[in-house]
């Protein structure tokens, strides 16, 4: 980082952007190439399509009943008005994310069912949270910074919440059923992106970053430091360097795991037997005002 970061207070369009910004990187796409540089590829370069799964329709769709549900009155966020939203949302999201659409073509029992599931995460929630008891300052918010004078970081969040001293609670929602070992750095890695741009953008060290595992009814929190989140912007700052080099020379290596399993793209991934399609020319130039929260979150990232 820089002393003298460029700080934006809120998402900036691209023609409010200073005019030394040439690059964004969302914490989805950063956590990409850091789990795997091909995957990174694939999303960002080369912008393969994938279909959302089952489970992160089932993300999505919890994601904006959780949002909706503190549209309402607080002493009105029981279970039951939580779960009163659920088909109401689905068809929202289905007329809006034709993709969604896709994955139930057919009325009948596995729509129902997914249905159910939804509810049965939200009833995870409520095992965890009592939400008549929060009045969040800020939900489904775009925020960013610009660091390095080069470098424009942003992210949405699921939820901010701010005590009467001022301290930040950053939220996150996870819906996903995947092996919590396998996620969590990842999750912590978004969670520090957003405390460093609350950070950068209103001078306050988040003081409490919360993972709401829904499935399991579980709350996961850290409290990050200056000095950490220092740290940290150097590590972001290298990233995108190590992303600029390997776009300059065409080469981005797979690096399989266990999050392989959840990669939509072994088709064309080496370590899989696939080959990769031609490197795009001129290489897309990742957008500032891409990975919108209105689509689906990618495989194995944000759920
Ligand atoms: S299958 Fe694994 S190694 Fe290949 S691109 Fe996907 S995440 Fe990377």
């Amino acid at each position: 980082m820089t002393a003298d970061s460029v700080i934006i207070q809120q998402a900036p369009t691209a023609t409010e952007l200073p005019a030394t910004v040439r690059a964004s990187l969302s914490p989805s796409r950063a956590a990409d190439f850091k789990t795997c540089p091909l995957l990174y590829r694939f999303r960002s370069i080369d912008r393969l399509p994938e279909q959302p799964s089952v489970e992160q329709a089932r993300g999505t769709l919890v994601h904006a009943v959780l949002e909706r549900l503190f549209d309402l009155p607080s002493a009105a966020r029981t279970p039951q008005a939580a779960g009163d939203l659920v088909t109401g949302q689905w068809d929202r999201l289905v007329t809006e994310q034709s993709e969604l659409a896709g994955l139930f073509p057919e009325a009948g029992p596995s729509v129902a069912e997914f249905l159910r599931s939804a509810s049965a995460l939200l009833d995870g929630y409520f095992a965890v949270e009592d939400p008549r008891r929060l009045e969040p300052a800020e939900r489904e918010s775009l925020i960013s910074a610009v660091v390095d004078d080069e470098l424009l970081i942003r992210g949405y969040l699921d939820r901010l919440d701010v005590a009467p001293d001022g301290a930040l609670r950053v939220v996150d929602y996870k819906t996903g059923g995947a092996p919590r070992e396998a996620f969590e750095s990842r999750a912590l890695f978004q969670l520090k992106f957003y405390a460093l741009v609350l950070w950068r953008t209103r001078g306050v060290v988040p003081r409490v970053l919360r993972l709401l595992y829904l499935k399991d009814a579980e709350v996961c929190d850290y409290a990050p430091d200056a000095e950490e989140l220092v740290r940290f912007e150097r590590t972001v700052v290298a990233l995108w360097r190590a992303i600029e080099q390997a776009t300059a020379a065409r080469d981005f290596r797979p690096r399989p795991s266990r999050l392989c399993d959840w990669c939509s793209h072994q088709a064309h991934c080496p370590s899989f037997g696939g080959t990769p399609p031609p490197f795009p020319e001129p290489p897309a130039t990742p957008d500032p005002q891409r990975d919108a929260r209105s689509a689906p979150a990618p495989p194995g990232a944000d759920e």
